[in-house]
């Protein structure tokens, strides 16, 4: 990577603070129902640990409080669960910054702090310089370990990195490594697996992975906007009406380019969305009145079968309706086809693609999973992520 790390500073006797994602997801008792994110920091955590610093403050987002101090998104649950994991007693504290929150950090002799949720302050996500600076103040090392918050920029993210040395934490580290190595430089064959909802989400990484592709498999509910294009019937299936142009210039595009376009051929289709056990599979076309809602068999045999001349695949969204077990058995047979398949680096993209392998139980079988849904979907378009530029170079 072209940033440096926790490792290329020292550490030793420095008040190091720490962006992560703990943004978890809490049930009504308030208890974290996944707790993968606060695990996936405890690397980076662990090894700050061991260099000895004076202090860890760390610093997250949880939902969407927009400025506002909400009861139910503090992170206290956090605190709790993370002093479990790392075995240290975390001072949580009830904001963010102020007077009181340093003076609680100089007196407590606890080594790991918890800052309450950044977002109660709407400053954080304006990047306000202030807001930056307060931050700043209380410690001498910036670390950012939250790739799934790098594609914005806010003040924990961005407006600090203006008043510390600012370095890359393991995990984002990875991120950007294997991200960028698909993005950069992937072993080929390169193919790229899409799906998900809308067609207009997924332009921008298909104009900048179409010259680095060999293939790409299109499925999910983006599908039927591409074969509309073509001039096919798709009932009731999703449609973004105004992309066809669009689809039509990328099939085009691909085309020239000499890059396969994989599209699914046969769907699994309802009448009504709420009665899956009305469901039938249908080749070619979709009949009037029903709903493309997950890839048919011969899909998967097609799809399986490109697979297997890749040496790099990257998927982004799934290929069906995977939440409801009727509509998610393509969904599933590519994860299992794809954690099956040896000397190939699989990276899953974040949010449902990694949902996805989550409740399939195929997450091992996987290279990379992003823990960033926007940041991996942004990363693959080949832009720049504020987070990751403001980090130090190497
Ligand atoms: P996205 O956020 O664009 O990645 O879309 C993910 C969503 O697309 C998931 O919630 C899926 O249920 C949904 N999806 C996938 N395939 C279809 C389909 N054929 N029809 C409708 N929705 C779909």
């Amino acid at each position: 990577m072209k940033k440096q790390t926790v490792k290329d500073i020292a550490l030793q006797g420095k008040k190091v603070i720490v962006r992560v994602d703990f943004n978890v997801p809490l049930d009504k008792d308030l208890k974290i129902t996944d707790d993968r994110r606060i695990r996936a920091a405890l690397p980076t955590l662990q090894y700050i640990l061991k260099q000895n610093p004076a202090k860890i403050i760390l610093m997250s987002h949880l939902g969407r409080p927009k400025g506002e101090v909400i009861e139910a998104m503090r992170l206290t649950p956090v605190g709790q669960r993370l002093g479990e994991l790392l075995g240290e007693d975390v001072l949580k504290l009830d904001d963010c910054v102020g007077p009181e929150v340093e003076a609680a950090i100089k007196t407590s002799d606890r080594k790991v702090v918890l800052l309450e949720n950044l977002r109660f302050h709407k400053e954080e996500t304006k990047n306000d310089p202030e807001f930056s600076r307060q931050l700043a103040s209380m410690a001498d090392v910036y670390v950012n370990d939250a790739f799934g918050s790098a594609h914005r920029a806010h003040a924990s993210t961005a407006g600090i990195t203006a008043h510390l040395p600012a370095v890359a934490g393991f995990l984002l580290e990875k991120e950007v490594t294997y991200l960028g190595k698909a993005v950069q430089n992937p072993e080929k064959p390169f193919v790229i697996i899409l799906g998900g909802a809308k067609v207009s989400d997924k332009i921008a990484l298909i104009e900048n992975l179409l010259p680095k592709a060999d293939a790409f498999i299109i499925g999910g509910g983006m599908v039927y906007t591409f074969l509309k294009a073509l001039g096919k019937n798709i009932g009731n299936s999703l449609l973004e009406e105004d992309k066809i142009p669009t689809a039509r210039a990328v099939l085009d595009k691909a085309k020239a380019m000499g890059v396969e376009i994989a599209l699914s051929s046969d769907f699994v289709v309802v009448e009504d969305f709420d009665k899956p056990e009305g469901r039938k599979t249908v080749s070619g076309e979709i009949p009037d009145g029903w709903q493309g809602v997950d890839i048919g068999p011969e899909s998967r045999r097609n799809f399986k079968g490109v697979l297997s001349k890749a040496k790099t695949i990257v998927w982004n969204g799934p290929l069906g309706v995977f939440e409801i077990d009727a509509y998610a058995e393509g969904t599933k047979y590519i994860a299992e086809h794809i954690a099956g398949l040896k000397g190939v680096t699989s990276i899953i993209g974040g949010g449902d693609s990694a949902a996805a392998v989550a409740k399939f139980n195929v997450e091992a079988g996987m290279t990379h999973i992003s823990t960033g849904g926007g940041a991996s979907l942004e990363f693959l378009e080949g832009k720049e992520l504020p987070g990751v530029a403001a980090l130090n170079n190497a």
